[in-house]
C-alpha cells in the first residue's frame, strides 16, 4: 500500500460539502480529500485525474464503485460527465500531487539530474522539449507572468543563448541557466518558482482553469458549490475573477447598451477572501504553504 500524504485544508472541504450527495473531485490525485468526502454516508463520487498514475492510486484507495476518469477536468468528455452527473459539490485541488513531485522521474523537481518532463499525463512536449523550442518572448512571457520574474528578459535570452550550445535536458540545464542570471545567492525559492512557471506552462494549465470554471458552475445543482484550491497566484486570479464576475448582478458584457441578464447574480462567493491553511497545517504539510481556497454557490432555484 502506498504511503499517502495529508490533503490541504480536507476539513474545511469536508464542511463546506456538508449536505452534498453528489460530488465531483476533479483532481482527484491520490484520493485523499475524495476519501474524506465519502466518509459521510450516501456519498456519491466521480473523481478525475490526469495523471494515469494517480488514478490507479485513487482506485486502489477509494474502491472498485467509484467512478474514476483519467482525463484533464477541462477535456470536453470529463466536462459532459460532471453535467450529466449534476453535482452538488465540485473540488479542485489543483497542481502536482506530492507524489508526482517526489517521483523523481516525472521531472517536476529541481534536484539534480532529473529529467526536465513534467507532464502529467505523459502526452505532449516534455519541459526540456517545450525550453527548446519556444520562441524566447514566449520564455519571457512564461518567466514574467507566471514566475514574476524581473529579470525575465535577460533569463529568457540566457536560456537561449544556452540552449543553442547544447539542448536543455535535466533540472541542472535550467538550475544553471538562472544561477547565471540571479547569481550564486538564488536559491531553492527561485528554483521552486521557475520550475513550478514552466510546469503551468507545459500542461496549460492556466487555460484549462479558466475554460473549465463556468462549465462547472452550470453543472452544479441549486445551491451547489464549486471550490477550488489554487497555489500559484496565476491560478488564484483566474479563481478569484470569475467568482467576482459571476456575483456581479450584471453579467453582460460591457460595451452592450442593454443588459439582458435581467441583472440576477449567478450566485456569490461564500466566504469573500480565501481559506488559508492555519500555520500548524502549513508546517506539517510543505504542499499548504501557499494554499487558497475559494468557494463559490450558485443560487437556488427561485433566486
Ligand atoms: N486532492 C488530492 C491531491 C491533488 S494533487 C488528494 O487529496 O490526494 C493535484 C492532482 O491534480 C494531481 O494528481 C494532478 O495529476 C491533477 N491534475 C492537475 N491538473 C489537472 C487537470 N487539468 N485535470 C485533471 N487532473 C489534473
Amino acid at each position: 500500500m502506498p504511503e499517502h500524504h495529508e490533503p490541504v485544508l480536507v476539513e474545511r472541504v469536508v464542511a463546506e460539502a456538508q449536505g452534498a450527495c453528489r460530488v465531483v473531485d476533479g483532481t482527484v490525485g491520490d484520493g485523499g480529500h475524495a476519501a474524506a468526502l465519502l466518509e459521510r454516508p450516501g456519498v456519491e463520487l466521480l473523481g478525475i485525474d490526469r495523471d494515469p498514475a494517480a488514478i490507479a492510486v485513487a482506485r486502489e484507495r477509494l474502491g472498485r464503485e467509484v467512478r474514476l476518469i483519467q482525463a484533464s477536468y477541462a477535456d470536453p468528455e470529463a466536462l459532459e460527465a460532471i453535467r450529466g452527473f449534476r453535482p452538488d459539490f465540485i473540488l479542485l485541488d489543483l497542481g502536482v500531487s506530492s507524489r508526482q513531485f517526489d517521483q523523481e522521474d516525472r521531472g517536476f523537481t529541481f534536484r539534480p539530474g532529473s529529467p526536465l518532463d513534467m507532464r502529467m499525463d505523459g502526452t505532449g512536449q516534455s519541459a526540456a522539449d517545450w525550453l527548446n523550442d519556444a520562441p524566447v518572448e514566449e520564455l519571457q512571457r512564461i518567466l514574467a507572468d507566471y514566475a514574476d520574474e524581473r529579470r525575465a528578459r535577460r533569463m529568457a535570452r540566457e536560456i537561449d543563448r544556452r540552449r543553442q550550445r547544447h539542448a536543455f535536458a535535466t533540472s541542472d540545464d535550467l538550475v544553471n541557466a538562472v544561477r547565471a542570471v540571479l547569481g550564486p545567492r538564488s536559491g531553492p525559492a527561485d528554483f521552486a518558482r521557475i520550475f513550478q512557471a514552466l510546469r503551468i506552462a507545459v500542461n496549460d494549465e492556466l487555460t484549462g482553469l479558466a475554460a473549465a470554471l463556468p462549465s462547472m458552475r452550470d453543472s452544479l445543482s441549486p445551491c451547489g458549490r464549486l471550490a477550488v484550491i489554487s497555489y500559484h497566484s496565476g491560478e488564484d486570479r483566474i479563481v478569484k475573477q470569475a467568482f467576482h464576475s459571476w456575483a456581479r448582478s450584471c453579467v453582460c458584457p460591457p460595451h452592450q447598451p442593454v443588459c439582458t441578464c435581467r441583472g440576477v447574480p449567478l450566485g456569490r462567493a461564500i466566504p469573500r477572501k480565501p481559506v488559508v491553511p492555519e500555520q500548524a497545517e502549513v508546517a506539517a504539510n510543505p504542499r499548504a504553504r501557499s494554499a487558497k481556497l475559494r468557494i463559490f454557490q450558485v443560487s437556488g432555484n427561485e433566486a
